[in-house]
């Protein structure tokens, strides 16, 4: 399989839409199309929360005409176009979610939440919304001369408002590496101070200025758990905007076992492929969420190693709930 294939298995990663950025420079265009009939709005609350349907199951996506009368003061941020369909995203405040919420009978629900139930065009427009809405909430002050923003280009770009400075800003992301280490035989998986009990994970960390992907993934796993990583390889990548990462999966090997504990990890252990398996089965441990590359990478190993399945082994454990 090519990594585009595995990219596009992980949640939020199946958003087949064109972004149309030339269309994001022409405000005549997207003022008429944002109050179209044939526009969808994506309604956020400031909790970055997506409004779903009354059943719960998609993306509440209001018609622009609609959308522009029951909250007229809300603006909208081009997404891009499927089909004849233009997506926006608006964001609102916590007075007209309230009202949104009201007219439409649905409910607002978290990213996390809904990426497990909702089909997966919607999850990927509700995790870019997300990042986009983030970005515009935090960056309203230039970060060179702290002048007012004014948000243009379909929400996309931010200009400072000084005359003399007029700086420009983006919407961020950050890229963050996620890997599996293998010594061939067993995955090492650690353990953070937050998580809940028994829950083990991949190891995974920020890139640095200066730093290939590969680089981050060596220091990562030297800082996290003192084990010396030689070659490693790009698995898949998944936007993660919590609030604005894109999160890079690679399969690593490690030259040297040896685990000597960072501060980051309260435990770091190799597990074999049986032993993990039957660990996941009697709920002596549990692993991330199926949402996560966490997941993904581990069932990737699971299946390389021992041609394990792990859907069928997180199914037939006590603890997993999804
Ligand atoms: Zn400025």
């Amino acid at each position: 399989m090519m990594s585009s294939a595995r990219s596009r298995a992980n949640t939020f990663a199946a958003l087949e839409l064109d972004r149309a950025s030339e269309l994001r420079e022409d405000e005549a265009w997207l003022a008429a199309h944002a109050q179209s009939p044939q526009a969808r709005c994506v309604l956020l609350d400031p909790d970055g929360r997506a409004l779903l349907g009354a059943d719960g199951g998609n993306l509440f996506q209001l018609d622009g005409d609609t959308c522009a009368r029951w909250l007229p003061d809300a603006p909208a941020s081009f997404l891009g176009r499927a089909g004849a369909v233009d997506h926006f995203a608006v964001a609102l405040d916590a007075q007209a979610a309230a009202r949104a919420a009201a007219e439409s009978g649905g409910t607002f629900l978290d990213l996390r939440s809904a990426g497990a139930r909702l089909p997966a065009f919607d999850a990927g427009l509700f995790a870019y919304a997300r990042g986009l809405a983030h970005w515009q909430r935090h960056m309203r002050f230039c970060p060179a001369c702290a002048a007012p923003l004014r948000l243009e280009a379909g929400g996309h770009r931010a200009r400072c408002t000084n005359p003399h400075c007029g700086a420009l800003q983006f919407p961020r992301t950050d890229p963050a590496v996620i890997m599996i280490v293998s010594d061939g035989e067993r995955c090492l998986l650690g353990r953070g101070p937050q998580w809940p009990e028994r829950r083990f994970s991949t190891l995974a960390g920020f890139v640095e200025p200066g730093e290939t992907l590969e680089d981050a993934v060596r220091r990562e796993v030297a800082e996290e758990a003192g084990v010396r990583v030689g070659e490693c390889d790009y698995h898949s990548s998944q936007p993660w905007p919590f609030p604005a990462s894109l999160m890079l999966g690679f399969v690593a090997r490690a030259d040297d076992p040896t685990i000597t504990l960072g501060s980051e990890l309260v435990e770091a252990r190799w597990f074999g492929a049986g032993e993990l398996v039957d660990a996941i089965r009697c709920g002596a441990i549990s692993i991330s969420s199926p949402l996560s590359v966490s997941y993904k990478l581990i069932a990737h190993w699971l299946r390389e190693t021992a041609a394990a399945d792990l859907d069928d082994v997180v199914a037939s454990s006590p603890g997993m709930k999804g």
